[in-house]
């Protein structure tokens, strides 16, 4: 028992049992493959568990569309796939009218095509404009490939320091843009903390500045609501394999507002973003609308798995996905604070859950040996230097007795580890 919480081990496990039994989402938890399992999933903010129908699905696609219709199946699908799982995406998880989300090729490569797109286009209507901004807390892909864009097309980097539980504020932001910014790039959900950005206010002061903002949602999308639309977002990335669970290297979207398609231009110049696929012509013209984003050929087998999660998001729609997974993270740090809290840990995510996203960052010294120790024993968190350990809490996969189960056995293993 807590003497400040009152919370003790056998009321926090009848908790988690009365918490699931009035969860009104608490069946999808066994459509997941493994969810019986007395594994402890906390990594579903890095890789989702498949669902249990893709399992067939997988299958139904290499004997039916793949073997049963081989290169006719472009035709009668492939070719629009991306597009109409990209408008499916934006409908159900972005906030996004259809024409403007297309599903391509990595984070990493999307972001690169889009970033540089912005920033050429900031240069060509105001060549003072030479500083794309981003925060130093920001995931790594972001951070080096602005600096790559930067010094490949002769700009400079502007850094917004941050407070590593926290993330970008407005007033941090407003400090840091001006004449001279060509593009904000900010995550809306920072991996490390989980913070949630007010993207609406951001992208008004981004734009107020004259300046574009590009987001990205890779902790965002299917975990919290999004509004591209409405938050007058100009472009957007996010990974598909997280909590849209399409697997290990599901393909990335990116969002395009219809504004800036026409005058956007991508640095990778293919085939597939041709204003006519199969003319195969002597030079390269940009298609109109968002096919223009595409390069290459599409991961199509990579996208089977998505599109079945995708019809669960939207069969239960943001809105109650999201509410669960505020109840989560509430409920995880509640239990740390009762149990984990008098070992010395602490939350390092923001407590207010209007800012906060899918996971909760709990900080000690001795995290990264707690974190492997658990592995062992099947409790699945991740790590994050400076003694982060994230639990990552997947709205549709993850009951309230696994998040009381973990958090006992990250107690048990700090203990252990002294
Ligand atoms: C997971 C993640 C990525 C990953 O990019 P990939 O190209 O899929 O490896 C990028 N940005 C953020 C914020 C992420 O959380």
């Amino acid at each position: 028992m807590n003497p400040e919480t009152g919370l003790s081990f056998p009321d926090a496990h009848a908790e988690a049992s009365a918490l699931d039994a009035a969860d009104p989402l608490r069946a999808h938890r066994d459509a997941f493959v493994g969810s019986e399992a007395p594994l402890v999933y906390f990594d579903g903010n890095s890789l989702g568990r498949p669902l249990r129908e893709s399992v067939e699905g997988l299958a139904v696609f290499v004997r039916e569309e793949w073997g049963g219709r081989l290169i006719r199946g472009w035709d009668e699908q492939w070719m629009a796939l991306p597009f109409a799982l990209g408008d499916r995406i934006g409908a159900a998880a972005l906030g996004a009218a259809p024409g403007q989300t297309v599903v391509g090729d990595s984070t990493t490569v999307l972001l690169y095509k889009l970033v540089r797109a912005a920033f050429d286009a900031a240069q060509a209507a105001d060549p003072a404009r030479v500083e794309i901004v981003v925060d130093r807390d920001n995931f790594p892909t972001d951070r080096y490939l602005v600096e790559g864009i930067a010094a490949e097309r002769g700009g400079d980097v502007r850094w917004i320091d941050v407070d590593l539980d926290a993330g970008v504020t407005a007033d941090a932001l407003s400090a840091a843009v001006g004449p001279q910014t060509a593009l904000v790039l900010l995550s809306h959900v920072a991996y490390r903390s989980g913070y949630m950005a007010d993207a609406a206010a951001l992208t008004a002061i981004a734009h107020a500045a004259g300046a574009l903002i590009v987001w990205d949602l890779c902790h965002s999308v299917g975990a919290v609501e999004v509004q591209a639309d409405r938050w007058e977002f100009d472009l957007a990335v996010g990974c598909t394999y997280k909590y849209l669970n399409g697997g290990p290297g599901s393909p990335a979207f990116a969002y395009v507002a219809t504004r800036h398609q026409e005058t956007l231009s991508q640095p990778i110049h293919g085939w597939m973003g041709a204003a006519d696929v199969f003319a195969m012509g002597p030079e390269y013209t940009p298609a109109v609308g968002m096919r223009r984003f595409l390069s290459g050929t599409p991961p199509i087998t990579a996208m089977v798995a998505l599109r079945d999660m995708v019809a669960r998001v939207e069969d239960v729609g943001i809105g109650p996905i999201r509410e669960k997974s505020v109840a989560l993270t509430e409920f995880a740090i509640r239990l740390a604070d009762a149990w984990l809290a008098p070992l010395g840990v602490t939350v390092a995510s923001p407590r207010d859950p209007a800012f906060r996203g899918g996971h909760v960052t709990l900080a000690h010294p001795r995290m990264r040996e707690v974190t492997a120790a658990l592995w062992e024993q099947d409790v699945i968190p991740d790590y994050r230097d400076p003694g982060g350990l994230r639990i990552g809490l997947s709205p549709l996969s993850t009951s309230f007795a696994e998040v009381a189960d973990g958090t006992a056995k990250v107690a048990a293993a700090l203990r252990a580890v002294g």
